[in-house]
């Protein structure tokens, strides 16, 4: 296999959860739909950061979004045993039961062990600011309908919330209505999406709402549980 653990989504927990695996040594492939919104937050870090984390090594209360995003790209592109990439994921890749990777609109499937879903707000996602809504996930990022689309075709159900940005420097507020994966579709204790094997579901797109310092221990949970299924 191309990779031990596929991650879709390099956000606050994706990430986190891609660094700590390959620090132990697994080969991770990190998939993240663009390069430029790695590691970013909506507004500056508040909360101390999680002992041993990423978070922990680049940022502290008050880092602000692009320093973050530089600080945390740098370590994930230099680390060994992670690759970063940039793609979209479009559907989930099956054997027989078992997810074995993705198709990506780009065209190269991936294939991994395990497939981790990472996806923050990006699940058919609504940005309201003023009076325009785009099918955005933040503020310049759009979010493409495939995946959901799919998840939503092996029978997956979703829940929604809604989250708000104030308004920044010169940059208006908005707000963001997301779709995340139902509960009872995921298992908190072991990550798993109960419908398909090898599936395994991390951060927001779980979890619905959080904080960042809390995306980021979930990544290192599910890293160290990992790493102990993979031997
Ligand atoms: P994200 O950080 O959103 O990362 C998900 C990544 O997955 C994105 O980079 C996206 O490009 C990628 N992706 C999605 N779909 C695909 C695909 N199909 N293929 C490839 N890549 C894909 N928390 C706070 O502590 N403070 C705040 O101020 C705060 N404000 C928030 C405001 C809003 C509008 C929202 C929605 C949430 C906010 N949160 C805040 C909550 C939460 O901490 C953040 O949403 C956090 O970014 C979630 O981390 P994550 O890793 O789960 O997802």
């Amino acid at each position: 296999m191309e990779y031990q653990v596929l991650i879709v989504g390099a956000g606050f927990a994706g990430s986190e959860a891609a660094y700590a695996l390959a620090r132990r040594g697994v080969r991770v492939g990190l998939l993240t739909q663009s390069l430029d919104t790695v590691y970013l937050p909506f507004t500056p870090l508040e909360e101390p950061a999680p002992e041993g984390s990423l978070m922990a090594e680049v940022g502290a209360a008050g880092t602000k979004g692009w320093e973050l995003h530089a600080r945390a790209k740098y370590r994930l592109e230099a680390q060994p045993h992670l690759h970063l990439f940039q793609s979209s994921a479009t559907r989930l890749l099956l054997e027989g039961p078992r997810v074995v990777g993705v198709e990506t609109w780009e065209g190269p499937k991936r294939r991994a062990e395990r497939v981790v879903l990472a996806l923050g707000s990006f699940l058919e996602p609504r940005l309201a600011i003023g009076g325009v809504v785009e099918e955005a996930g933040r503020l310049s990022e759009a979010a493409y309908p495939d995946l959901y689309h799919d998840l939503c075709a092996r029978g997956f159900a979703f829940a929604e919330q809604e989250a708000e940005v104030p308004a920044q420097g010169g940059t208006p507020g908005y707000s963001v209505r997301y779709k995340h994966f139902a509960p009872g579709e995921w298992d908190p204790q072991t990550f798993r999406l109960g419908r398909l094997e090898g599936l395994y579901g991390l951060g927001l797109c779980v979890l619905g709402q959080g904080t960042y310092a809390r995306m980021a221990s979930e990544g290192l949970r599910l890293a160290q549980d990992l790493a102990v299924e993979l031997g």
